[in-house]
């Protein structure tokens, strides 16, 4: 995506990261969850925070910001420890504010409890109705909430039976870990919508969303938590089981397109070069004659150079990503969009100057950000820009943990891609067709596509009312 999220009325939002960390021997958890949280920031920059067991008690701290500006104070301090979890957020269900930071600690019938998501319950809005009309007050807009709320107001008489009870109530899209008294758990909801992996090092068991945030303590014997699979590991040992079934499969495609971080495995692959795969085979596609192929920094990189080698046209780095740009600017002319765009991405004039240049960004959402973008690439010398999309065109809204404006919002609603080409000042707009993406991860039955066809993989309750 361009501009991350610089307005969030332009780009896509990012779900959020989680880690957990159960060791047997006493280690400095908070440190280490520092380090993952860090690796883990890209799928999240409002708010960080950890919760961890320190001596006989469960204690949480989180702010919004980013992680080395929140939780900078755990490093290098002795904070010995046997379990922790940690979350970074983007708010997609729920507004910035602390109340909604991550994770969250409740003292109830069940123990001490703490909680951190990625995902969203697809069926929150009811829920939260039916638990509301039974009295629970909820501090936070947040839908993860929901889910302590059920914990604690179950009839079961301990924490493992209140977990069963629940599970089967909630829809949607949950990776999460809890802290219960001093045991970790780590939950993949059954359709598997976001990603999580487990390793293990000596005594530490570490649960994270992506394995970039493994790779960075060292962790290299880890797998992919399954789909509807629980991991509880706590001074008993551990036990791997699954708890929840479901008939087919609904990974969010996404997350290789987009969100996860290239360096990283998720579901199984290797994003990097899956996105190498959607650029060759966006470059299959296409008989455009061009000089270069740039990427929109930094997750158009994979793409470009799989679409470069696949056309016999050179890669070239013919914009700058310049990575201290602010973020949190909502500009409300297109002066001052360009110019926060200006300030993010710059173009190599040296690259560009008299070429035809082949642009690869991952998704277009309104459209906004890209017209800005070709009219800089043009104003640096371009004689062509033809943009090209790894991702097909976005027409529906998500439930399951990511931020798509409405429908109506969305360019590909209104606008077919020569027109949009002609919106934008581009020569040529082409998506990756949803066909050509299924070919590109194998089997179709595993993902979700559902923000492109409008198919969603499960029936969902609480629909937005602007859809
Ligand atoms: S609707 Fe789109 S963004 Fe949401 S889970 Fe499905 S593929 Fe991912």
């Amino acid at each position: 995506m361009i501009l991350n999220p610089v307005d969030k009325t332009v780009s896509l939002g990012h779900n959020c990261g989680v880690v957990g960390i159960y060791s047997s021997e006493e280690q400095n958890i908070p440190e280490k969850l520092f380090y993952a949280l860090f690796s883990l920031q890209h799928r999240g920059q409002e708010s960080a925070g950890i919760a961890y067991r320190n001596r006989d008690e469960l204690v949480v701290y989180k702010d919004l910001g980013m992680v080395s500006s929140v939780l900078s104070r755990y490093l290098g301090e002795g904070r010995q420890s046997t379990v922790g979890i940690g979350h970074v957020r983007y708010s997609t269900q729920g507004g910035n504010r602390i109340e909604n930071a991550q994770p969250i600690l409740v003292s109830c019938n069940k123990g001490d409890i703490a909680l951190a998501h990625n995902g969203n319950i697809s069926n929150a809005k009811t829920l939260t109705a039916r638990l509301g009309s039974e009295g629970s007050i909820f501090q936070s807009t947040s839908d993860s909430e929901l889910i302590l709320h059920l914990i604690a107001r179950s009839r079961q008489p301990d924490f493992e039976g209140a977990l069963a009870e629940v599970l089967p109530q909630i829809e949607g899209a949950y990776s999460m870990v809890m802290v219960h008294e001093r045991t970790l758990y780590a939950l993949r909801d059954p359709l598997g919508f976001r990603p999580l992996y487990v390793g293990v090092k000596g005594s530490a068991t570490v649960v994270a969303s992506e394995t970039c945030a493994l790779d960075i303590l060292q962790i290299t014997d880890y797998r992919s938590v399954r789909p509807g699979e629980m991991i509880r590991v706590g001074p008993d040992g551990r036990r791997d089981e699954i708890v929840a079934r479901s008939e087919r499969l609904a990974q969010c495609v996404f997350e290789l397109i987009y969100f996860a971080r290239p360096d990283s495995y998720v579901f199984d692959e290797s994003v990097h070069q899956m996105r190498k795969r959607m650029g060759a085979a966006l470059a299959a596609a296409d008989a455009v004659k061009a000089d270069v192929v740039v990427p929109v920094p930094d997750s158009g990189n994979s793409a470009a150079l799989g679409y470069a080698e696949a056309a016999g046209i050179p890669f070239e780095q013919g914009l700058t990503r310049n990575h201290y740009a602010g973020r949190s600017f909502i500009m409300p002319t297109s002066a001052q969009r360009e110019f926060v765009v200006r300030m993010k991405l710059h173009p190599v004039k040296s690259v560009i100057e008299g070429k035809r240049v082949v642009l690869i960004d991952d998704s277009l959402v309104r459209g906004t950000t890209s017209r800005t973008l070709v009219k800089l690439i043009k104003d640096a010398g371009a004689r062509e820009v033809h943009l090209r999309l790894t991702s097909p065109e976005l027409k529906w809204p998500c439930y399951f943990g990511i931020d798509i404006p409405t429908r109506k919002e969305l360019i590909s609603n209104s606008m077919s891609p020569g027109q949009i080409a002609e919106h934008i000042g581009a020569d040529s707009v082409v998506f990756l067709s949803i066909e050509r993406l299924k070919e590109c991860v194998g089997s179709s039955a595993k993902y979700c596509f559902a923000c492109f066809s409008g198919e969603y993989p499960i029936a969902v309750r609480d629909r937005r009312d602007e859809e």
